[in-house]
């Protein structure tokens, strides 16, 4: 039987520090594995840059020509990221049968590419890279990360705890993932809807080998607000909700005013106006729900997702 040919996809954004390390330490890997018969000779690790400012891609050049295994794209410029790793993924699908993804700093123990691979062999198409711990975050990330976990898990996005973008993806999966039309991409909650045999391996997560986290506060917030926008419709179901719940209170608004009223403790003109406040408030809000019911379907309809993926067809025997 042939040996799968393996890609390494690693983005890198302005990361000339790292690189040459990330280079040895790939490299090790896959001279480990080639020395096992695990996968092809034709194994690669392709870095994709992504825009960087400083000399990640003149680092990336000098690689591809002094070393065995290493490829590389240059993007136009930053694209950020997941679309940079789709980007690498994409070009990857093409060449491979399994890749892997793993960032450029280090940060995700490279020793458990060999266990990823067995997975891969033991028949899993996709096999999550899953942090044991976070002890070697600061507090503010590791809660913020559990925060960010729960509130997607409450708006019905599934998505692998502790798990970010280190993961292996065979062939197929690649080309269902491939199918998914969306342009906000944000694949740790895309890649669970393609089903397949999945596993995971665990490892302990480690400080940056060097340089500093691209993910300030402020990207991880438009990061968590685009997870939610782009893969919930419960945001917009909200409102009708709010919308029932004051027409509850409309009722209330209501006996409270005519009691108010009969008693005469009503000034003219302020029981009408009290009832039409609430009661235009809470069909205004059921009303934008009910148009938001629309808008989330439109939503769904023109992120063009595949709708179902077949894992296999046994034919009639002739
Ligand atoms: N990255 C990228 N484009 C960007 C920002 C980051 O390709 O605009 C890459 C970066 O080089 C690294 C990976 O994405 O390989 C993860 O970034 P980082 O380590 O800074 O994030 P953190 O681990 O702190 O979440
Ligand atoms: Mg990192």
């Amino acid at each position: 039987m042939n040996k799968p040919v393996l890609s390494i996809v690693v983005p890198c954004y302005n990361e000339e520090e790292v690189l040459a390390e990330t280079n040895n330490r790939l490299t090790i890997i896959i001279d480990d594995m080639l020395a096992d018969d695990l996968i092809s000779p034709k194994s690669s690790i392709i870095y994709v840059n992504d825009g960087s400012r400083d000399s990640t891609w003149q680092i990336i050049e000098n690689l591809n020509t002094n070393e065995r295994f290493v490829s590389g794209i240059n993007l136009a410029k930053n694209v950020g990221h997941q679309y940079a790793l789709m980007a690498g993924l994409m070009y990857a699908k093409d060449v491979s049968d399994i890749t892997i993804s793993i960032d450029a700093d280090l940060q995700d123990d490279t020793q458990v590419i060999k266990a990823m691979v067995l997975e891969y062999l033991e028949g899993n198409d996709i096999v999550y890279g899953v942090r044991k711990s976070r002890k070697s975050d600061t507090f503010f990330k590791r809660n913020t990360a559990l925060g960010f976990y729960k509130l997607m898990s409450s708006m019905g996005v599934n998505s692998v705890y502790n798990h970010a973008d280190y993961r292996l993806m065979s062939h197929r999966a690649l080309e269902q993932l491939s199918l998914f039309g969306e342009s906000n991409l944000f694949l740790r909650c895309i890649v669970p809807l393609i089903g397949y045999k999945t596993s995971s391996v665990y490892y302990d997560r480690k400080e940056r080998f060097a340089g500093e986290s691209k993910y300030p506060f402020s990207k991880m917030f438009s990061f968590a607000l685009d997870g939610i926008t782009s893969f919930s419709v419960r945001p917009l179901r909200f409102i009708c909700l709010v919308g029932v719940i004051f027409l509850f209170f409309t009722i209330i608004a209501c006996i409270y005013s005519l009691i108010s009223y009969l008693k005469g403790n009503a000034v003219p003109g302020w029981t009408s106006l009290f009832l039409s406040l609430w009661l235009i408030g809470s069909l205004m809000l059921i009303s934008l729900g009910i148009i938001g019911e629309y808008i989330g379907k439109i939503y769904i309809e023109v992120k063009g997702r595949p709708r179902y993926n077949i894992e296999r067809v046994l034919e009639r025997e002739s």
